[in-house]
This record gives structure tokens, sequence and C-alpha cells, in this order.
């Protein structure tokens, strides 16, 4: 532990005993840093009871510390609430293993397709691509660029197809040339409509598939449950595969998914080149979100970076759903001023230890999302929904930023994300502060 829990924890010393009284701050810190990690309430207030009713009474062994046993204690329990064992991926008894995809726009899908398949022919399985997403040629042109990359063959039939018709005949291919494995891709929307659930029913119908896996990315944080849930009473999932871990990759998308939804996460994803796809390690990720750095002192730093108006206006916006491109614009330079990326990663939960690379990359992508908010027109920046809807806006942006489409796109999901994320973090802080927003 670091930091300020490191500091409560400490008080702990020297009681032989743990008991109600002498836990109770450690809890509250404990139950804060999980609010701050973006982890629901309800699993909040469910996980500190269960804790606590574990650690009161406890004997402290000779030679441990207490705050060192009630570390345990909260580890061991963190490692349950995810589901204890990792998740693994199931294959059909006899022909090929079918695995499908879903999830909103621009939360790795495609990626995670081509990182599957790498994945799985390391383990020497053949494998093959479905290219599902009509709405966009774009969509196929990179999954058969992607294929290409992991030396995967890609079965395509154009926008003009049926989802569903692509899926049979995609299968029947797959059959053919005696594949073990079929991943396909299926479009996502920018938020859950009716359209795409019936799509993924039908195509679902077709496949039969061994695995229906919900791509979500990390920084989704609470979010991240009601989305496994939702989808899994439409479609009916198997599990979750948790993108963008690399990134803001706060804790709590990772926590409540499986106490929320009752699927597991299977996969996680850690960065966009093609390797960086490994199984969910609940053990691994518990010792990761203790280790986080102390989430109050960035969301002290970056009040005190803030000022007074700008945080009320803020503060306004969020809660009206209006938070737009100006806006973070002004976080993510406000996060910069606050010093080096280096401190300030290091007091993002689950960033306990970046390697200079990552601080680089992140640098990076700051200013790949910046080069793109400047091309924007004023009122571009004020309503994200005209970028939204209009593709030829986006290719304008891509095409003044110098950066691709698929960035373009990227940014305008991540934007839609965060209003969701951050009305409902406004939900839980009864004080209603500015929460921690992610660079
Ligand atoms: P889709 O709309 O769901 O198909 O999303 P894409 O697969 O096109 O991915 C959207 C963007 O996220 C792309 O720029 C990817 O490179 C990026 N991406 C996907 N997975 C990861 C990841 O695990 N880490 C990082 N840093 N980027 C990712
Ligand atoms: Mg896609």
């Amino acid at each position: 532990l670091t930091g300020g829990l490191e500091a409560a924890w400490s008080k702990l010393k020297g009681e032989e005993v743990l008991t109600k009284e002498n836990i109770a701050e450690p809890m509250r810190d404990i139950r804060r840093a999980l609010l701050e990690a973006d982890v629901s309430l309800p699993v909040v207030r469910r996980f500190v009871q269960s804790v606590s009713d574990q650690a009161v009474g406890m004997g402290v062994i000779r030679g441990v510390k207490p705050d060192q046993q009630l570390v345990k204690t909260v580890h061991d329990e963190l490692v349950k609430l995810m589901g204890g064992e990792v998740s693994e991926l199931q294959f059909a008894k006899s022909g090929p293993t079918v695995i499908l995809l879903a999830g909103l726009q621009g939360v790795g899908k495609t990626t995670v397709c081509a990182k599957l398949a790498c994945y799985l022919k390391k383990q020497g399985k053949s494998c093959m691509l479905i290219a599902g997403d009509v709405y966009r040629p774009a969509a196929i042109d990179q999954l058969v660029i992607l294929g290409e990359q992991v030396s995967v063959p890609v079965y395509t039939a154009g926008t003009d197809v049926k989802p569903a018709d692509i899926a049979k005949q995609g299968l029947k291919e797959a059959k053919k040339n005696n594949v073990d494995v079929v991943i396909m891709d299926t479009a996502g929307r920018l938020q859950i409509d009716k359209g795409m659930m019936d799509e993924l029913k039908d195509v679902k119908k077709v496949l039969n598939p061994t695995e229906v896996l919900l791509v979500v990315d990390a920084m989704t944080g609470q979010e991240a449950a009601a989305l496994v849930t939702t989808f899994n009473v439409e479609i009916g999932i198997t599990g979750a595969i948790l993108t963008k871990l690399d990134g803001d990759s706060r804790g709590g998308a990772a926590l409540s998914v499986k106490e929320v939804s009752g699927k597991p996460i299977k996969l996680v994803g850690r960065g966009e080149r093609m390797e960086d796809l490994e199984p969910f390690y609940p053990d691994r990720m518990a010792g990761r979100i203790l280790g986080m750095g102390d989430v109050l002192s960035f969301v002290e730093k970056a009040q005190e970076v803030m000022r007074q108006e700008d945080a009320e206006d803020l503060q306004k916006k969020i809660m009206s759903a209006k938070f737009d491109f100006n806006d973070f614009l002004k976080q993510t330079r406000a996060v910069a001023k606050m010093g080096s990326m280096t401190r300030v990663l290091g007091m993002i939960p689950g960033m306990g230890k970046v390697s200079p690379s990552q601080i680089r990359e992140a640098e990076k992508n700051l200013l790949v999302m910046e080069a793109m908010i400047e091309v924007m027109t004023p009122e571009e920046r004020e309503k994200p929904e005209l970028l939204a809807e209009s593709p030829e806006r986006r290719k304008r942006i891509a095409k003044d930023s110098g950066k691709t489409e698929q960035q373009v796109s990227a940014l305008v999901a991540q934007i839609f994300q965060m209003r969701v994320k951050m009305k409902n973090l406004m939900g839980v802080m009864e004080g209603g502060s500015i929460p921690a927003l992610s660079g």
C-alpha cells in the first residue's frame, strides 16, 4: 500500500486484535479508494461489510503486523469478488469453436478479433475471422489488415449483406477449411440500441457460438458492470473482455463486472499491439488495485490546479451531461500542469508501476487528442453529437490533424463514455466535488 492508505493503516500498528474500532478508519479509506476507483456503491458497501465482518476479532498473528493482516483479508476478498480463479475460454467438443464478439463502438472489438487469433494461434489452434461490421467499409478493411498482421484469414462479404447471412457463409467456409476457431467481429454503436441487439441475436442464432464475449473499455468504469448485465440479459453472453487496461485503467470495471452481472472477465487487453491480450487473473488485479497510488491526493491536486470558477462551471456541465471537447482539453492541460506525467500517473489507481515507455505513450496519446480537438470548429467542440453523426466531419478532422479516422472516432466515442462515467460518479459523491479525470 502506498500514500494515504498506508498512513491510515499504519495506525493499526501495535494493536493486538482487530476490532470494529481500530479498523474503522482503514476501512473508511478502503471504501473511499474503491469509490474513487469507480467501483459502484452497492458493491463497495457489500465489500466493506464483508471484510469488516471477517476482520473483527481476528487475533494478530505473532510476527505479522496488524495492518498486514488486514491487507491480506482485503486482498483475499478482492480476489473472491472478481471470481477467484481464472475463467478459461471454452472450446467446442466437435467442429469449430465459434466466438462472437459484441460491444459498443470504439471499445476495441476489431482489435480483439485479431489479438484473440494471435493468442489462440500460439496455443496451436488455427483461426479464421469474420468481418461482420457492415456499416463502415473501413471496419472491414481494418479487420483485413489486422488479419494479415497476424497471418489469419478473414472472411468478408462486403457491406450489402446482412450480418446474420455473413455469419452463415463464414461459418460454412470455416467448416470447409477445418478451422479450429472462428471469431466474428460485429458492429458497435455509441450507445445500446435495439437495432444492435436484434442484429446480435440474429447472428447468435445462426452461429450457435461457444463463447459470446462482450468487449468493454476499462475506462467505462462502473458502467462496465451495467453494460455486461444488459448485454447478458438481452442476448446472453458467456463473459467479458476488458480492454485498454494500459490506459486510464481504474480497477472499478474489473471489480464490479462479476459481482454485478454474474459473468466473468475472461481476458484483458493492455495495449495496441497484437500480443497485448492475456487471461484475466483476479489475484494479480487485486494486487494491482491494492498497490494503487493515492487517489485522494490526485483529486486534491487536480482541484488545486483548476480554478474555482472553472470547477463550478464544469460541475454544472457534468450534471447536465454537457461535458464537451473544450472541457476535455482544459482537463488534459490541467493534468499536464500538475507536473510531470510520471508523478501524475503514479497517483492514478492501477498505474502504481509505470514504465518510462508507458509514460511516453500516455504523453503521445494526449498530444494526439489535442491535435484533433484543435482542428475542430467551436461548434463541434461544444457539440460532440455533430461528430458522432457526421462521418464527413470526422474525415475532415482526421485530415486536418493528420490523424486517422479511427483515432477521431475513438476520441468521439471516448467523450460520450466520459459523460456517462462522470454522471455516475457525481451520483455517488454526496458532496458533489470534482471527480478525478483521466488524462
Ligand atoms: P471497435 O470499434 O470496438 O471495433 O474498436 P477498435 O478495435 O477499432 O479499437 C478502437 C481503438 O482502440 C483503436 O485505435 C485501437 O488501437 C484501440 N485499442 C483497442 N484495444 C486497446 C488496448 O487494449 N489498449 C489501447 N491502448 N488501445 C486499444
Ligand atoms: Mg470495429
